[in-house]
Formats: structure tokens, sequence, C-alpha cells
């Protein structure tokens, strides 16, 4: 199966009331892990780079190979999007659409609102021709953003009606008081605002900072509307507590393959586990049949 854009796959998640889950990538074995979860659940899975980790990773060109590569490698029959997480900059995203992303975030969310729709515009015209699905942000996610520490700022109504209007986007990050990285004491989402945004923008709405949201209030952001679900945090975090095991049940091997697996395989695990809570396992082939449908 080709790469997808994730326009369709949300929108039928939407319709469905279950959520796609963005994983994001933080080297080889994420992509591994990932998509190893979503053939084995049959799930579609959107992976992501975050624009902050680019360089880290190799470039846009790169992620983009490897990805591809893998897919194709692995005989997977499930939908893959390709997903560029917080688009610094309007340029950022040209570049990752040419390197064949099929979906872009552009965040414009720390700009005046006339300024974030106007880049936002930019991107979603270049990317139509593409085929490729565009998300933006209104309001701020707390925690680490862009590399940047911030605190939550809600999502303006207003603000996200126009967006959504005069722009184009596919899918749209409301921030409702989720944070990246780890939540200190329970998180609170604002669901009485989160109904109003889903009921007047009517397109998919995206979760950020969903590691550590108990499962019943995700379960209500997807009744509200949410289509797709961010995770970092959780998977970063398994992935460094089984390295540590390893070391420390290990401390004369040297071979990475034997150091690394185990970490791999656990993050498999918590993907497979957040396919299961957002309810996309065993999706895949309604999905791939559609779009194998707008293809012919
Ligand atoms: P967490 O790191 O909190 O899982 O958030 C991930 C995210 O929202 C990426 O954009």
């Amino acid at each position: 199966m080709t790469l997808a854009s994730m326009k369709d796959m949300l929108e039928r998640a939407k319709r469905e009331r279950y959520a796609v889950g963005q994983f994001n990538i933080n080297g080889l074995c994420w992509v591994h892990a990932i998509l190893d979860a979503a053939q084995e659940e049959e799930s579609p899975v959107i992976v992501a780079a975050s624009d902050r980790l680019i360089d880290y990773l190799g470039g846009y060109r790169l992620v983009s190979a490897l990805v591809r590569t893998l897919v194709e490698e692995k005989g997977m029959t499930v939908p893959v999007a390709l997903h560029l997480d917080h688009g610094k900059k309007v340029e950022s995203c040209l570049r990752a659409i040419d390197a064949g992303f099929t979906s872009v975030m552009y965040d414009g969310s720390h700009d005046p609102i006339d300024v974030n729709i106007r880049d936002t515009k930019t991107v979603v015209d270049y990317a139509a021709p593409h085929g490729v699905s565009v998300e933006a942000e209104v309001g701020t996610v707390g925690g680490m953003e862009d590399g940047l520490i911030g605190g939550i700022n809600y999502a303006d109504l207003g603000e996200c009606v126009r967006i959504v209007e005069e722009t184009g986007i596919d899918a749209l990050a409301a921030a409702l008081g989720s944070v990246h990285g780890k939540y200190l004491g329970e998180p609170k989402l604002g669901f009485a605002e989160m109904e109003a945004i889903s009921r007047s923008v009517g397109i998919p709405l995206v979760l950020h900072g969903a590691s550590g949201i108990p499962t019943d209030q995700l379960r209500r952001a997807i009744e509200l509307g949410h289509a797709k679900i961010n995770i970092n945090t959780e998977c970063v975090t398994v992935w460094t507590e089984q390295l540590r095991r390893t070391l420390a049940e290990d401390a004369e091997t040297t071979e990475p393959r034997k150091i690394l697996t185990p970490s791999r395989d656990a993050i498999k695990a918590a993907v497979v586990a957040k396919m299961r809570e957002f309810g996309s396992s065993g999706r895949a082939a309604v999905v791939a049949e559609s779009l194998d449908a707008q293809a012919r």
C-alpha cells in the first residue's frame, strides 16, 4: 500500500467514532515498531516526524524515503500517512511536501490569528494539488511545543471557525488543556469548549499531548469529534525504561541489536495498546478499500 493522506482516514474515523493514532518517530526503531504494530492490529496509522527533530532524523527526504521503503519492504497492507508534526515555518511544510510527506501540520499558533490564517492558507494552497492533508493549530498546548516551554492557552471558538472556513484545512488542533510531556496531576480538558468548537467547525479535531490522559477522557474527546490523537511521551518513556533495564541486566554486552530490540518491542506494545484504546484496531481494511476506490 502506498502512503496516504490523512483526510479520508480522519473523516471516516470521526464518522465511526474512533481515532487514528499519530505516533512520533525518534529514530529507526520507532518506525519499525509503529509500522509492525499497525500491521498486526490491522489499524490505519499516522507516522509523524516533528519538525523540531528533522535535522537529527536526517532531513525530510531521508525520513520520507525511510518510511516509504519500510512500508514497501514490510509488504504493509494497512493505510499509513507520513505527517510533519508542528511544522515551524511555511517553508518547512513545503519542503516536507516536496520530499513526499503525505500530510503536514503548520503550527502558526504562536502568531496572531490573522498571520496564522494567512500562512496556513499558503500551506493549504501548496498541499492541495499534491493530495497532501493539512492540520493547523489554534491556542497553545502546554508543556514543550516546538522546543518552547509554554503554558496552556485555550483555543478561541471564533478563531477556530475562521481558520477552518478561510483556509480549507483538513484537521484542527484546538488546544483545550492538554500538555506535551508528563502531566503534573490529573489532566483537565475543556470538554464544554471542545463540544462547542467541534459542532461549529465540523472537521476532525486533533488531540495533542495525549500521553497520560486517562481512557475515559480520551473516549469523551473522541465522542466530541477528535479523530486523531498524538502520542510521543508514552513511547519514549517505555523505550527508555526498557533500555535502562536491559543495560542493568547485562552490563557486559556491546551488541546494539541485543540492547535495542527489547526497547523496540516495548514501543510496539505501547502502540498496540493505544490503537486498541483509540478503537482503530481492525479498521484498516475498510479505510484501505475506500482509498483504493478513490485511486481507481
Ligand atoms: P505527548 O508527548 O504528550 O504524547 O504529545 C505528543 C504530541 O502531541 C505530538 O505533537
